[in-house]
């Protein structure tokens, strides 16, 4: 054993740079610390990557949510479809506007929203699709824009995990050469480009952007010195010039990022490829170097394997963490939370995301990485999967 393979290896960590800890003391010691110029300047940067189109930042990913919610006029009585695969917070934000999230079953490939069933899921009160793209895959855009379309819905992208993933060319969110509604991203700590915590909407219109900025402080117009008017009620969901000047930072380290990811997730494959887990019924991702930002590597374990021989993805996790291995759930199935089983719903309803919420495993992956470090986790997991 090397010296290295003691060091622990979490399954991610931010990467932030002297220089931007440096812009955020001068931006301390700015005498202007809330919503302001590296808002509207980290905003600009956004909208330029985006193609144009307008952007306004919020305090979270939840947040950006919810008021894409609202801004397409989403509230009690309407649907919502989506995946019971994802962040508790997607469905969260439907149930907050006092909408019904209606749980589509996941593709057990993409592990994303499985188109084909989503026609059989609209009603006369859906209002809305609310993809989620794990781990930085987007669904099939073309496809889903088609269906939106065909049934008058609009569309709230949960592309938290997607920023810098691609569709025909073009990041996602940028409707150049793609259809584009409502696209929602998180900059979270651990997401591709953190603000600590943020998010951003990117928007059609400037009506949907002047609304989207009342709503997260509010509800509140200033005009003149002195003049304000609020005509509809918002809340307090700004981002600060301190976690704005962080991402203004963060966006020149994109390409980089998206690049080091790529490289570490080919290594991944390959060294897969040496081992017999796959053939023992480990699940890869789909090797997919165009469309995905590689937010995460995530395996799906064989689970009834482990269920006879007495184990569970906990005892899986436990031996990585014995190796030194960190890694992390993303994410268990929505419709077993209590919440959501008191609201009637059922996690048999939607099998495939059964099974995948309860095996699913992210694996380390972050630009800080090497190639040694992901032969390790190979190593570690063949190791713990020894029995298997
Ligand atoms: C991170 C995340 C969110 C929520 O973002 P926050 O910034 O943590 O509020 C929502 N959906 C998905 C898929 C996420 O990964």
């Amino acid at each position: 054993m090397t010296n290295q393979s003691s060091v622990f290896l979490p399954f991610t960590k931010p990467n932030i740079d002297e220089a931007t800890i440096a812009a955020v003391g001068d931006v301390l010691r700015s005498g202007w610390i809330t919503t302001g110029p590296k808002c509207a300047e980290f905003e600009k940067l956004l909208s330029a990557y985006f193609g144009g189109r307008p952007v306004r930042c919020f305090a979270n990913g939840t947040a950006t949510m919810e008021v894409a919610l609202r801004v397409a006029g989403i509230g009690p009585g309407d649907e919502v479809i989506t995946t019971p695969i994802s962040w508790v917070s997607t469905a969260n934000v439907i149930l907050a506007v006092g909408a019904t999230p209606v749980f589509v079953d996941v593709d057990p490939l993409t592990r994303n929203l499985d188109l084909n069933l989503v026609e059989a899921a609209i009603t006369p009160l859906t209002k809305a699709i609310m993809p989620v793209y794990l781990s930085g895959l987007p669904v099939d855009i073309d496809r889903l824009y088609q269906i939106a379309h065909h049934y008058h819905l609009r569309v709230i992208e949960d592309a938290a995990q997607a920023l810098g993933s691609m569709w025909r060319g073009d990041p996602i969110g940028s409707s150049r050469n793609t259809p584009s509604d409502l696209v929602s991203f998180s900059f979270q700590a651990n997401k591709n480009l953190t603000t600590i915590e943020g998010g951003c909407l990117v928007m059609s219109t400037e009506e949907e952007a002047i609304l989207a900025q009342k709503l997260r402080l509010q509800g509140v117009t200033r005009s003149g010195f002195d003049q304000m008017e609020v005509d509809v009620l918002g809340g307090k969901s700004n981002l600060t010039d301190v976690n704005a000047v962080i991402g203004i930072h963060q966006m020149q380290q994109l390409a980089n990022v998206a690049n080091q990811r790529k490289e570490l997730t080919k290594h991944y494959f390959s060294c897969f490829e040496k081992t017999h887990l796959v053939r023992n019924g480990l699940e890869l991702p789909i090797p997919d170097f165009i469309h995905s930002n590689w937010h995460m590597f995530q395996v799906v374990l064989p689970i009834e394997k482990l269920k006879r021989l007495g184990m569970s993805r906990s005892t899986i996790m436990q031996k990585l963490k014995d190796m030194q291995i960190g890694t992390g759930v993303h994410y268990p199935l929505i419709t077993q939370f209590k919440l959501y089983k008191e609201l009637g719903y059922l996690a048999k309803d939607t099998p495939v995301a059964q099974r995948i919420g309860e095996s699913i495993l992210t694996l380390p992956l972050f630009p800080l990485m090497s190639n040694t470090d992901v032969e390790r986790v190979v190593i570690a997991l063949d190791t713990a999967l020894l029995e298997v």
